[in-house]
């Protein structure tokens, strides 16, 4: 067959891209190289619906295999008795956990997207907010915070069966143990989305969830730096709270629940390719220079949030606790898009951001989101963040600047050529 030329010239000209640019878009990162070599394999070609040692194919004996090895490595990292690696992303992690507990119709109370929250959390063009109803928590406008109190009165009113914590933009941390509290006052159960902080959180950074929220769901590459994924996990197995059966009449545990609802729930076969390179990716986290890694993002982010706040930039909240902030440009006289695309011309690549009580559209935006994960893998450290923080704020002050947009871009451009990505691939 014929070589595709032409997607290749594409793919090549993407790992450019990747090389000269500032990749500060929170939610990304770059993941070894020995991840993507165990991602692009002949498990691609295999089924393998069910779970380890019970398939509906034949075959599965190699599958089998790494997928174990990617649940027992990840069961290490976090701590917990169950782990499913098969969701194919974040929003089918989130979309198995809500099939595994609610019917259609049924309540969920999570932070509103425009305060930081995500898609699945009950938005009204997603699956969460058309299948179940939903309900939303908030920020303080003062402090940027997460309004507990205000979470306790609408649950009280509400009533929600699912309680759902975490987020896409909040630069903080969680109070798990309050949000426990409340489910527990109304008889809720909790999901905490970790998506972008899981990370930290593996590494002690920041707190863990597990004691308190019965069901932890992330996504596999952002700070976890593996393959684009999802992954379920509940730290401590319970009896379903619904009286679910199994054929032999006793209560399914809610491990058993759980990976019904993924498979044949909301999925079919399983990725076994991609949970190849999960695998792979865990036994990274395990290692030392993980956690080196997971510490750097934490000094990074708090040296770049120092940087803005004495270049006189809104961060919500004051500052931040993980990997990312999000900057309210009201006080700048530049919209989150116009941002956004003054940075990208000059290879800065940031994404822009509704902030708490915005008077403008999520196609506009007053704010950006800006985080370190991806940098910090390329080996910047803290002593980088003025002046990566030096090269937006002149942007952003003259954001019409093609001249200056054109400098920035050269500097940034012969700046990155110090931290080389992929060299192996020529
Ligand atoms: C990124 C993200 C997801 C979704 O992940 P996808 O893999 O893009 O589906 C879910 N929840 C939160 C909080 C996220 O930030």
């Amino acid at each position: 067959m014929q070589r595709d030329e032409q997607i290749f010239s594409i793919i090549r000209k993407e790992l450019e891209r990747q090389r000269r640019g500032l990749e500060l878009i929170a939610s990304e990162n770059f993941t070894s190289l020995q991840v993507m070599q165990a991602m692009g394999n002949v498990m691609t070609n295999k089924y393998a619906e069910g779970y380890p040692g019970h398939r509906y194919y034949g075959g599965c004996e190699m599958v089998d295999q790494s997928e174990q090895l990617a649940i027992d490595r990840a069961k290490q990292i976090f701590g917990v008795e169950y782990v499913n690696v098969q969701p194919h992303s974040g929003a089918q992690a989130n979309a198995s956990v809500m099939m595994a507990v609610l019917k259609p119709g049924d309540k969920i109370l999570g932070l509103d997207l425009s305060m930081g929250g995500h898609l699945t959390h009950g938005s009204p063009v997603n699956f969460s907010g058309k299948l179940y109803e939903p309900h939303f928590y908030g920020v303080n406008k003062e402090t940027g915070l997460i309004e507990y109190d205000k979470m306790e009165q609408i649950a009280k009113e509400v009533r929600p069966k699912l309680i759902v914590c975490g987020a896409s933009a909040y630069s903080r941390e969680w109070d798990y143990k309050r949000i426990r509290e409340i489910a527990d006052s109304v008889n809720a159960l909790i999901m905490a989305d970790i998506a972008h902080p899981a990370g930290l959180i593996a590494k002690g950074l920041l707190d863990s969830p597990f004691d308190y929220c019965h069901f932890v769901t992330t996504t596999t590459h952002k700070t976890l730096r593996g393959p684009r994924g999802g992954m379920i996990m509940i730290g401590k197995d319970f009896e379903n709270p619904f009286g679910i059966k199994t054929p032999k009449g006793e209560i399914r545990k809610m491990s058993s629940v759980m990976d019904l609802a993924v498979f044949p729930g909301v999925q079919g076969g399983p990725l076994e390719h991609v949970i190849a390179a999960k695998a792979v990716s865990f036994l990274e986290i395990l290692s030392d220079e993980y956690t080196q890694y997971a510490k750097q993002i934490v000094k990074n982010a708090q040296s770049m949030s120092k940087a803005f706040v004495s270049k006189g930039y809104q961060i919500v909240s004051g500052g931040t606790d993980n990997h990312l902030m999000l900057i309210d440009l009201r006080n700048k006289n530049v919209t989150g898009k116009k941002a956004e695309q003054a940075l990208v011309k000059a290879d800065i690549t940031v994404n822009k951001n509704m902030v708490p009580f915005d008077d403008k559209s999520a196609f506009v935006t007053s704010g950006i989101r800006v985080g370190v994960p991806a940098i910090t893998t390329r080996g910047l450290t803290e002593n980088h963040m003025p002046q990566i923080v030096e090269w937006i704020d002149e942007l952003l002050m003259d954001p019409d600047n093609e001249q200056k947009i054109s400098s920035v871009r050269t500097a940034v451009n012969q700046f990155m050529q110090q931290f080389p990505l992929y060299p192996e691939l020529g």
